[in-house]
């Protein structure tokens, strides 16, 4: 990698504790502490978080590390706004174009979030030699494959551990802790917005919507919650987790996603009732030669450590075929801890610009592939195709005849029943409700046989079908 020294760097390199590494190659043995020079893109709730860790643990980095990070340039879309945090004069601006032309700096971190314009900033500072940071999953999970491959034609790093599962480092884990495995499962609870909503819903017996004002109450939900809410989020992160576990590139189309703002205090004391947790659980599983990607609700067994996960932390269960189950636990998001994931992207990728690791190569057409990213080719199991347990709960008209119309029609659909039970909601009206817990069923068969009953007429309100992930506990 060719460095050029700039004239303000150069002027840096007569300090004696600001100066660059010459060329930044290998740290002298005594001397002057290498400079890293960082510009940040977007200062807002994380961006914010980054400039105060920096400021709070400079100090204690470059102990550990010996490296000085010496933020340089910030971005903002709104220079006007009081955001609560000093910054010497002359490094805010308005101009992202600026800070990812800035021939100073070593690396940008991108915080500024969304595709475009985020996708170019990124792009641009990697086309002239910096390494890019970002904790933006919608942008990874659109374009990762392209970026990684740009950022291997520029031979940079393109870092992205706070994308997923907020402070866990779980990219570290699959990329290194668990680079001898073939990933088998993927099971996670990645999005803390909707388990702080659920946990409220499963705990307390709230509504969708009284747990979500709480959540955006405590700052925990977007005015907007849908990405969140939708599954949509968990799906992003997924997409990565599966291209880093299996070798492949994930197209969000390739993930079965569900929400959670249809489910109601009646699915958790169902759940309940059966021994079962009820989660959003983001999971990917290889079978060979096809793996399975799926974001949805889902009943676990309630013993299960992920059933304890409470409010916005999240979880990730990953089982390898030498590992065996691997379970990691932490904040999913939050503004520090977020931050505390970028910046250990960036003393990674300050590392290995100072040449103390090899620089890690990503697939790309050009250059020497140490480590790829995509080595695999799968197909994507479709949703119809995948076999679970279910909870069916059916509002009936309590009249004769009823649970054997759901029994045979589920029956002739190759649903076989693992636990049946009915109770009777209203005498007088004649109302019950029967609740069904199946055994392995393709779930082609079973939304069959469900949309079959719903013309049954026995139904006084839609059925309701959960899926079951049966962990072992
Ligand atoms: P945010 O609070 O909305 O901040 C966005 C920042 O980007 C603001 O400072 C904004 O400037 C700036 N910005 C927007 N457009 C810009 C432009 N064209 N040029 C320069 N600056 C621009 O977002 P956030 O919550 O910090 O999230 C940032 C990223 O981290 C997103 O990708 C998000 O998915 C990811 N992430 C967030 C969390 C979390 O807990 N929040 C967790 C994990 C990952 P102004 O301040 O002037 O408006």
């Amino acid at each position: 990698m060719a460095w050029k020294t700039t004239e303000s760097e150069s002027l840096l390199l007569q300090a004696p504790l600001r100066a660059t590494a010459g060329g930044r190659s290998r740290r002298p043995v005594s001397g002057p502490v290498p400079v890293v020079t960082l510009g940040l893109i977007g200062m807002g709730n994380v961006g914010t978080a980054v400039v105060r860790l920096l400021q709070e643990n400079g100090d204690l980095i470059e102990k550990k590390t010996g490296i000085r990070l010496e933020l340089r340039r910030v971005a903002v879309k709104h220079l006007s706004k009081r955001r609560g945090i000093a910054l010497p004069a002359g490094v805010l601006t308005d101009r992202a174009e600026a800070v990812v032309a800035d021939p100073s700096l070593d690396l940008v971190i991108e915080l500024m979030g969304g595709i475009s314009p985020a996708r170019r900033y990124v792009l641009r500072a990697m086309e002239s030699g910096k390494s890019v940071v970002t904790a933006n999953k919608a942008l990874l999970a659109t374009w990762g494959a392209q970026l990684l491959s740009a950022a291997g034609r520029s031979g940079v790093d393109l870092a992205c551990e706070a994308s997923v599962a907020g402070t866990i480092p779980i990219l570290r884990v699959l990329e290194e802790g668990l680079a001898a495995n073939r990933i088998e499962r993927i099971i996670g609870i990645i999005n803390g917005t909707t388990n702080y909503i659920l946990t409220r819903m499963a705990e307390r017996g709230e509504s969708f919507g009284a747990a979500l004002a709480e959540a955006q109450r405590q700052g925990l939900a977007e005015a907007d919650p849908s990405l969140d809410v939708s599954g949509e989020d968990a799906a992003h992160k997924l997409a990565i987790l599966a291209a880093l576990a299996f070798g492949i590139q994930v197209r969000q189309k390739d993930i079965f996603v569900e929400g959670i703002d249809a489910l109601t205090p009646e699915d958790f004391a169902g759940a309940r009732s059966f021994g079962y947790a009820l989660k959003l659980l983001a999971m990917a599983r290889s079978e060979e030669p096809v793996v399975e990607l799926r974001v949805h609700p889902t009943l676990i067994p309630a013993a299960h450590p992920l059933a304890a996960i409470r409010n916005e932390f999240n979880a990730v269960m990953v089982v390898g075929d030498a590992s065996r189950e691997t379970m990691y636990v932490g904040r999913g998001a939050g503004p520090m801890p977020t931050a505390s994931a970028v910046l250990s992207d960036v003393i990674a990728c300050a590392e290995r610009r100072l040449g103390r690791c090899p620089v890690k190569e990503h697939a790309g057409p050009v250059g020497p592939r140490r480590r790829n990213v995509f080595w695999g080719n799968r197909k994507v199991r479709r949703m119809g195709e995948v076999v679970s347990r279910y909870y069916l709960r059916f509002p009936i008209h309590d009249e004769p005849g009823a649970i054997g119309v759901l029994s045979s029609t589920l029956g002739r659909h190759r649903v076989s029943l693992s636990d049946v039970r009915a109770s009777v909601v209203d005498a007088d009206r004649a109302t019950g409700i029967v609740e069904i817990v199946t055994h392995g069923a393709a779930e082609r068969e079973v939304a069959a046989a469900v949309a079959e009953i719903g013309r049954a007429s026995i139904l006084r309100a839609p059925a309701r079908l959960l899926r079951i992930e049966e962990l072992r506990t």
